[in-house]
């Protein structure tokens, strides 16, 4: 199972923002959409990082509602882990399981072709399991 296979189901709309929005705006657009990160990109569409709730999270512990007029530039993640849409859904588990996060972006061509979450993983992987149980059980009915 790849990542193009998650994508073709759920479809390629990224929510993204700019590295100049205020912390405020990204808490709701999280909110919102009901998302759990957002990407940051540039003028000619680039990744530049990542935020997640976690982010938005530890700097508001830290600072307070100070925080939320900061740019989401200073609060993001700059090194941002991506995938390709070849990519294995095991493959992709396993990363961010070892990086501990729960987000990846799709790039293709060297632009931002989608993203998927631990939550899109975790339903292809059960759905997966349900399959191979049921060829299971018709493979012993036929015994
Ligand atoms: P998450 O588990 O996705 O809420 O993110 C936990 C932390 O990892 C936050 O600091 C995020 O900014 C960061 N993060 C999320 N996704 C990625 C990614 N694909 N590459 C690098 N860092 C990430």
């Amino acid at each position: 199972m790849t990542v193009a296979m998650i994508l073709n189901e759920k479809g390629r709309d990224v929510v993204t923002a700019r590295a100049s929005d205020p912390v405020g705006e990204i808490c709701r657009t999280l909110s919102e959409k009901r998302i759990g990160a957002i990407v940051v990109t540039g003028a000619a569409g680039q990744i530049e990082g990542i935020v997640s709730e976690r982010d938005v999270v530890r700097v508001i512990g830290k600072e307070g509602p100070a925080a939320l007029e900061q740019p989401v530039g200073d609060v993001m993640t700059r090194s941002v882990v991506t995938c390709s849409d070849g990519d294995t859904v095991n493959s992709v588990m396993a990363r961010m399981s070892a990086g501990r996060f729960r987000h990846m972006p799709v790039v293709s061509g060297g632009k931002l072709a989608g993203l998927v979450s631990i939550g899109d993983i975790v339903k292809h992987r059960i759905a997966q399991i349900e399959r191979e149980a049921d060829q299971m059980r018709d493979y012993i009915a036929m015994a």
